[in-house]
C-alpha cells in the first residue's frame, strides 16, 4: 500500500522536474498541494508518511469531520466553493482559502478571521474561460476586488487560482494557464500586489501548468487513485 502511493508521488514529482527543466524552472518552486477530498484519514496518513504536508479540501463538512482525524502537523488548504455561512467555521479548520469568488466573500472572510484574532491567506479563484457553469471572478473585476481589499487587515491574497474548461487533451488547458498568467502579471502592475502564487494544474494538466508557471499544482486522483 505505501509503497503504491510512495511511487505514485515519485512519479508525480519526476513529472513536475521534466516538465521544469523544459521551461527552466526551478522544481522547489511547484508545491504539491495534494486533494484529499473524499480519502480516508488513513490515506492522508500515509501521504504525510511520505512526505507531503499540504492538503487540499472541497466541502467545509467533511474537512470539519476529517481533520482532527488526520496527523496535527498538516496544512489544509480549501479549494472549492465557499458559502458565507460556512466561513467561520472555514477559518478555523483552514490554513488558506484558495477559491475566493466574490468581494461579499471575501469582507466575510476578514469579519471571521478578525474575530478568530488571525491572520487569513486567501487565493482569487478566476474564471478564465468565462464558463458560465463555473464559479470564479470574471478577470475584469479582480482590479476592482484588489482595491478594495487594500483596506482589509486580516486577509492576506497570496495569489490566483483557476480551473480550465474540461478538455481530454491537457494541451487544451494551455492557454487558460497561460492567460491566468498574463492576467497576474498585468494586475500587479496595476495594483501593487504581488500575487505570487499561481494555483493551476490537477492530475491530468499539471504538467502543462507548470510550464505555464504553477506554484501550486492540485493533483488528486494521480495520488490517491480514482474517487468514487
Ligand atoms: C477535485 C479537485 C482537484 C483534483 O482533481 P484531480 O483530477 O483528482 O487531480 C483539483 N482542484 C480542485 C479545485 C478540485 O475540486
Amino acid at each position: 500500500m505505501n509503497s503504491t502511493f510512495e511511487t505514485r508521488l515519485a512519479d508525480v514529482r519526476r513529472r513536475i522536474q521534466a516538465a521544469c527543466e523544459r521551461v527552466g524552472r526551478r522544481p522547489e518552486d511547484v508545491r504539491i498541494l495534494a486533494v484529499s477530498k473524499t480519502c480516508a484519514p488513513d490515506c492522508i496518513r500515509e501521504a504525510a508518511a511520505a512526505g507531503l504536508m499540504d492538503f487540499g479540501e472541497s466541502r467545509v463538512q467533511e474537512a470539519r469531520q476529517k481533520i482532527p482525524l488526520c496527523p496535527d502537523a498538516l496544512t489544509w488548504h480549501l479549494i472549492g466553493h465557499l458559502q458565507t455561512n460556512k466561513v467561520k467555521d472555514a477559518v478555523n479548520l483552514f490554513h488558506s482559502i484558495q477559491a475566493v469568488d466574490s468581494l461579499k466573500l471575501l469582507l466575510a472572510i476578514e469579519a471571521a478571521a478578525e474575530a478568530a484574532g488571525r491572520a487569513m491567506p486567501v487565493f482569487l479563484e478566476v474564471n478564465v474561460s468565462g464558463e458560465s457553469s463555473k464559479f470564479g471572478l470574471a478577470p475584469g473585476v479582480v482590479p476592482d476586488i484588489l482595491k478594495a481589499a487594500n483596506a482589509l487587515r486580516r486577509v492576506e491574497i497570496r495569489g490566483v487560482l483557476t480551473i480550465p474548461p474540461l478538455a481530454e487533451d491537457p494541451e487544451r488547458a494551455r492557454p487558460f494557464f497561460r492567460a491566468l498568467r498574463e492576467h497576474r502579471d498585468r494586475w500587479r502592475q496595476e495594483t501593487g500586489f504581488e500575487l505570487r502564487e499561481l494555483s493551476m494544474g490537477m492530475s491530468h494538466d499539471f504538467e502543462i501548468a507548470v510550464e505555464e508557471g504553477a506554484t501550486w499544482i492540485r493533483p488528486g486522483a494521480v495520488l490517491f487513485g480514482k474517487r468514487h
